[in-house]
């Protein structure tokens, strides 16, 4: 260990920017098995691993480095399957400038231990070699929990109650498992057979699902609670942030998730219309995408890969101010994405389809209460894009929950997300808990499992009180 002083960081090698752009393939090869060794061999063993500290799983990273330096690696993944429930997604996607890595004690100076990289490693590896076991629970146990919706935050909570023994249902509206990682974030980023790979394991573990089930939709919710001795809301957030102004109303001007659901399902082989019409397809288009965060990078990457003829960026901060990941924004701008900062749309231009996008410059003022700064526009600085497709990617609030599951006793905060008590995780309603993004409002994966986790034990002891019977002494 504490290789760092002579061995210099190095990440997983990238696809040539040519190679890379032609498919949705992930762009970063895998490390060889001396580069993950050597890699590791680099981490200080720091007395207080700030690592772990700034990881939302409090992984045990340090340990798990030291026994990949000693080519131990199915304790590595013993160690790091033991805090997180897909340590290879978050190896993936997390961004670790902000979390992990970013808080290295060997940042200064030195570049921090590539830890995402390789936390994909030992669990691609323990894969590959059959490392990974059947979820087994204890003992079978006669009661049953519902899960809405089958995101990280929903497939990590039925995984640790599976575990706990119980019998475990994961209702989600859409066809296929994943929440926003099978239809939300792109190929580039998380291939899709990982997610897949991962839905395998549940299924196989006893986990239940059961697709095309909207609940509050198709099926009443009151139908979801008398089912179940508990359930567990985990439905993310899905309603798009509109924006307003002259022409917003045009044709060809798309919400983000729409692009993306269509290039992620074309992507897995399925049929879809507006994609086949060209209407949800960047191929040959001038396209200009609205936002700065993972959302809006993913847009315009993908329209990258679709083959428009050009894409642009409009996006009210600066670079130093964007809330997506630093690492995706540099990976944009190698693939040809023009980024026009301090930017914002002003108006919409066109007939009855866009051709274009007025814009107007920016400039940052003052921090407000939340400390961040104010943006103002500056006068007379207005400018055209053109644009055949305008993809919004301005953020996402929560559904209406109350009113779409017929239950005005679920109390929601201020931005509609669902209350919970921060102890329990149960909402206002007697054995219904939330977790993920519908409490926190967008956020990552890496805490959508972590608040899966969470509720997981919250509602085993809930149903060992309510039930009359105790886990561990049984
Ligand atoms: C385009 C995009 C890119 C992102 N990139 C990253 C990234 O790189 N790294 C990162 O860490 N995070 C990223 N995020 C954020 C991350 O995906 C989310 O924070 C995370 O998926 C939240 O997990 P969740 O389980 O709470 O919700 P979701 O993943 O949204 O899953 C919720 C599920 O509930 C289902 N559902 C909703 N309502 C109902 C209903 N009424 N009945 C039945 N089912 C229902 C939905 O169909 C969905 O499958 C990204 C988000 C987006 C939109
Ligand atoms: S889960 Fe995310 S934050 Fe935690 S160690 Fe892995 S990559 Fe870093």
């Amino acid at each position: 260990m504490l290789q760092f002083t002579h061995v210099p960081q190095k990440t997983p090698e990238k696809r040539a920017v040519g190679e890379r752009a032609a498919d949705f393939d992930e762009i970063y090869r895998k490390f060889d098995v001396q580069s993950a060794k050597l890699q590791s061999s680099r981490c200080s063993q720091c007395g207080i691993p700030f690592c772990s500290i700034h990881c939302p799983l409090s992984n045990n990273i340090p340990d798990w480095l030291k026994l990949t330096a000693e080519g131990r690696l199915e304790e590595a993944y013993e160690v790091a399957s033991a805090t997180n429930t897909f340590p290879e997604i978050c190896g993936r996607i997390c961004p670790q400038d902000r979390l992990c890595e970013g808080n290295c004690v060997i940042e200064k100076g030195f570049e921090s231990v590539t830890i995402g990289a390789v936390e994909r490693y030992i669990t691609d590896t323990a894969f590959e070699q059959g490392w990974v076991k059947p979820i087994i629970s204890a003992k079978e146990l006669p009661y049953s929990v519902g899960i809405i919706g089958a995101g990280p935050a929903g497939l990590a909570a039925a995984e640790a109650l599976r575990r706990f023994g119980y019998q475990v249902t994961v209702y989600d509206r859409h066809d296929r498992v994943g929440g926003l990682l099978i239809y939300g974030i792109p190929g580039f980023k998380l291939e899709k057979d990982i997610v897949i790979r991962r839905t395998k394991w549940l299924t196989d573990g006893g986990v239940r699902f059961e697709l095309n089930a909207d609940i509050g939709g198709k099926i009443p919710f009151s139908e979801i609670r008398d089912k179940h001795d508990a359930v567990l809301v985990a439905t993310g957030v899905y309603k798009p942030r509109e924006i307003a102004g002259p022409g917003s109303g045009l044709k060809g001007i798309m919400p983000a998730l729409d692009y993306l659901i269509t290039s992620n399902r074309q992507g897995l082989g399925d049929k879809v219309p507006h994609f086949e019409s060209g209407l949800l397809d960047a191929k040959g288009k001038k396209v200009v995408v609205i936002g700065g965060g993972d959302t809006a990078m993913d847009c315009v990457r993908t329209a990258v890969r679709q083959g428009a003829k050009s894409v642009t960026c409009l996006y009210r901060r600066d670079k130093a101010n964007m809330p997506g990941s630093l690492r995706e924004v540099a990976n944009a701008e190698d693939e040809g994405v023009i980024f026009e900062w301090l930017a914002a749309p002003e108006a919409f231009l066109g007939d009855e389809t866009v051709t274009g996008v007025r814009a107007t410059r920016m400039h940052l003022g003052l921090p407000d209460a939340s400390g961040r700064q104010s943006v103002d526009a500056i006068a007379g600085s207005s400018f055209n894009v053109e644009a055949d497709l305008v993809i919004k990617a301005l953020g996402f609030d929560p559904e209406d929950l109350p009113a779409a599951f017929g239950e005005p006793a679920l109390t929601v905060t201020g931005w509609g997300t669902l209350k919970i008590d921060a102890k329990s995780f149960m909402t206002a309603l007697p054995g219904v808990f939330a977790a993920g993004d519908i409490v926190r409002g967008a956020s990552l994966v890496v805490w959508a499992i972590r608040d899966g986790r969470d509720a997981a034990a919250k509602i085993d002891e809930f149903i060992q009180v309510s039930r009359g019977y105790a886990q561990a002494a049984e």
